[in-house]
Formats: structure tokens, sequence, C-alpha cells
């Protein structure tokens, strides 16, 4: 087999997608494309921690106090084969309610893109072409939700960012400093 055929018959991998360039904000400032149409925030440490399209309509949060991420995201790694990304709970949660989603496709370094749209959405629905190989060699990676807590107190949302990669069957304790102890809200 030639090395044409090879690339036809080996699995799709997230990096494969067609991804939207987005630009990234650091604790320091931002990086990359501009002019790109997605924003990805990182920590210090250049974890992801959230996501959204640059247009954001302000009139149209998606909660009342419009902290909360109007796109479900998860994060996953490039390398990651899409035909064992769709097997994941973190990419089952995608498909579970309406609304708009996005997957952050990143490694611990930097942020490929975004992939989302009808793209996403067709995938989603149908899966990957079966021309795919279905045999996924070890793939180490786990796509993680991002998820902020729906804790409230006298009307303030904690918000506090989380990435789960399974639902928790105990919610971690919450460490929003402003508001009283308590344990995350999903
Ligand atoms: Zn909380």
């Amino acid at each position: 087999m030639d090395e044409t055929d090879a690339q036809n018959v080996a699995p799709s991998r997230l990096e494969d997608m067609p991804l939207t360039p987005a630009a990234v904000r650091t604790p320091h400032g931002e990086e990359g494309e501009n002019g790109a149409s997605w924003c990805v925030l990182v920590d210090e440490a250049r974890t992801v921690i959230a996501a959204r399209p640059r247009r954001v309509v302000s009139v149209a949060p998606s909660s009342t106090d419009g902290s909360a991420p109007a796109y479900r995201l998860v994060v996953a790694h490039p390398e990651m084969f899409v035909a064992h990304a769709l097997t994941t709970w973190a990419f089952q949660q995608l498909d579970e309610d309406d609304g708009p989603v996005a997957v952050i496709v990143a490694d611990d370094e930097n942020v490929r893109g975004v992939w989302v749209g009808a793209h996403l959405e067709e995938v989603l629905a149908f899966g990957v072409p079966l021309s795919a190989h279905p045999v996924l060699p070890g793939d180490p990676h786990i796509p993680q939700v991002i998820r902020r807590c729906g804790y409230r107190e006298d009307g303030r949302r904690c918000g506090v960012i989380q990435r789960f990669s399974c639902f928790p069957q105990h919610m971690p304790p919450c460490a929003a400093s402003q508001l009283a102890a308590h344990t995350f809200v999903w």
C-alpha cells in the first residue's frame, strides 16, 4: 500500500476536522489570529477554561446573569481519533440537549482551533464515514466537558469553571471564595 492509500484508510483525527481559527486569551493578553471568529480563554498553565464566538450578542445571554457559556463546550486533544472521541462520555454530552455545541481542539500547549457548526453537528448525528478504519489503536486522550458551577447565593451565580471527563459520582467541592462553601452544581 502506498502512502496515499495509507492516508485514505487512516482514521480521522480531530486535527483533521475543519477547525475554525481561534485567538487565545491568556492572563497576559491575546495571542494569535487577528480576526479569528472564536476566542479561547486559557489560564496561567495554558489549560483551556472557556471559549466563545467573537461576536457575542449581548442582548441574548444564555442565562439571566449572562455568565454561562452559550455553547456547551468539550476540550479534546488534536490527535484523538474522531471515531473514538464520539464514543466518549464528554462527546455524548454534546448530543444531550438542544443548543449550540463546540469542541475546542487543544493539546497541553496550543489551541489548534474550534470544531463547530454544521460539520460538527453532522458528525455528532451520523458519525464518521465507515471508510475510516474501525480498529482504534490505543488512544490515551480523554476529552473533557467544561462546565460552570450553577450554585446560586443571593441571586449571584458561582460560575466557577471545572472540567469533567465523566459524570462525577460525587460532585467535587467548589472553591468560590466569595460564596459559602458548597459542592459543584451541575
Ligand atoms: Zn460553585
